[in-house]
């Protein structure tokens, strides 16, 4: 059956607006990453992605190498856009990336123009588009003049290939020298993609959030969660059935060590008395920052997105409970 999205769709989410420009995005966004590679199933990722929208979540992020394996995940959201989306187009943010490896040979990864513009072709491809709407360069390349880099999104936004454009994991200083070509090149650098959660919080030691609020940059914050380790589901020792389990996953044993999850514990009791699941207290956490336009979540089950939309319910956090907060992960 062909899906339908439900009339209530807007009555519950809450929108942001990204920095200072006119883009709105849902202070919870969902990510592509591992869960809708390869191995994900229709039905299964349909039913997700469906109920996601019909919460409000309007924005669905990707980017070229998500999987696995890469490019999976925009063949999979190519189909669900064909299938099912299509009428909702104009309702939805659909963002790529890229940066990482995609291809051998000199022009398959980093931040060239050749390999910036060739691979957004190859996303929009994929996903049976004719643009996207935020284009974002997945990572700063040191060994690419920034002018160059730049230079590719501001194309990409020329040419109608991306109404938007973004940086990820850009450091302070690369930050604004970022925003200060593209300003010149007369595009605006809308958003800031960092990982940022309780547990990592190097936008704020470096500045970088700072930055952001000054410079009217909104910023979208992945693996808010800490990957899931925030949900405290670690504290048993049982890693069966998570991302966790495979011992050459992105989440490293590091991530999991006594010292992290001796603090995860302690966070149980303030969303206990906030009358919260872990994720929504760390989710309203992350939010509690007015730079902060959206919390870029992932999740593997139908189960984890209800849990953490449920943060909607209590997003304020009181001061005394952002000090708990930081005294229970203190370093
Ligand atoms: P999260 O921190 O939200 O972690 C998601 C994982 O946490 C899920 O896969 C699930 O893991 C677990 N989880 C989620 N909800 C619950 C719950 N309620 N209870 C228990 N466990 C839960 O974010 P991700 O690390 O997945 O990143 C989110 C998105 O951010 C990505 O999809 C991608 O779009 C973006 N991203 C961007 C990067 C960049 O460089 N720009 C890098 C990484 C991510 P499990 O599998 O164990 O069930």
């Amino acid at each position: 059956m062909t899906y339908r999205a439900d009339n209530a769709r807007y009555d519950t989410m809450k929108y942001r607006r990204s920095g200072r420009s006119g883009l709105k995005l849902p202070v919870v966004s969902l990510g592509l990453w591992q869960n809708f590679g390869g191995t994900r199933d229709y039905p299964g990722a349909m039913e997700i992605l469906g109920y996601a929208f019909d919460q409000g979540i309007t924005h669905f992020d990707l980017a070229n190498n998500y999987g696995p394996p890469a490019g999976s995940s925009e063949e999979l959201f190519g189909n669900v856009l064909a299938r099912d989306f299509r009428p909702y187009r104009d309702e939805m943010i659909i963002s790529t990336k890229a940066g990482y490896n995609m291809w051998p040979g000199p022009y398959g990864e980093w931040g060239s123009r050749k390999y910036l513009l060739a691979s957004l072709d190859q996303s929009l491809k994929r996903m049976g588009l004719d643009y996207v709407d935020i284009f974002y360069s997945h990572r700063f390349d040191p060994d690419t003049p920034l002018e160059e880099t730049m230079g590719a999104l501001a194309h990409a936004v020329k040419s109608g290939k991306a109404l938007y454009v973004g940086i990820s994991s850009y450091p302070e200083k690369e930050t604004r020298e970022a925003h200060c070509i593209l300003k010149d090149m007369g595009v605006a650098t809308t958003i800031h993609q960092p990982s940022y959660s309780v547990l990592n919080r190097w936008i704020e030691n470096d500045g970088t959030i700072d930055a952001c609020g000054e410079l009217g940059i909104g910023i979208i914050a992945f693996s808010p969660l800490a990957q899931g380790v925030l949900s405290g589901k670690y504290s048993s020792g049982n890693k069966t059935g998570t991302r966790g389990e495979n011992p050459n996953g992105s989440l490293r044993a590091s991530h999991v060590e006594p010292r992290v999850l001796e603090a995860v514990d302690k966070l149980e009791a303030i969303a206990r008395a906030r009358g919260q699941s872990m994720v929504q207290l760390a989710l309203s956490w992350v939010l509690r920052r007015t730079e902060v336009t959206s919390a870029l979540i992932g999740v593997r089950t139908l189960d984890q997105l209800k849990d953490n939309l449920g943060v909607l319910d209590n997003l304020e956090l009181t001061p005394e409970e952002v000090l708990a907060i930081d005294e229970a992960t203190r370093e």
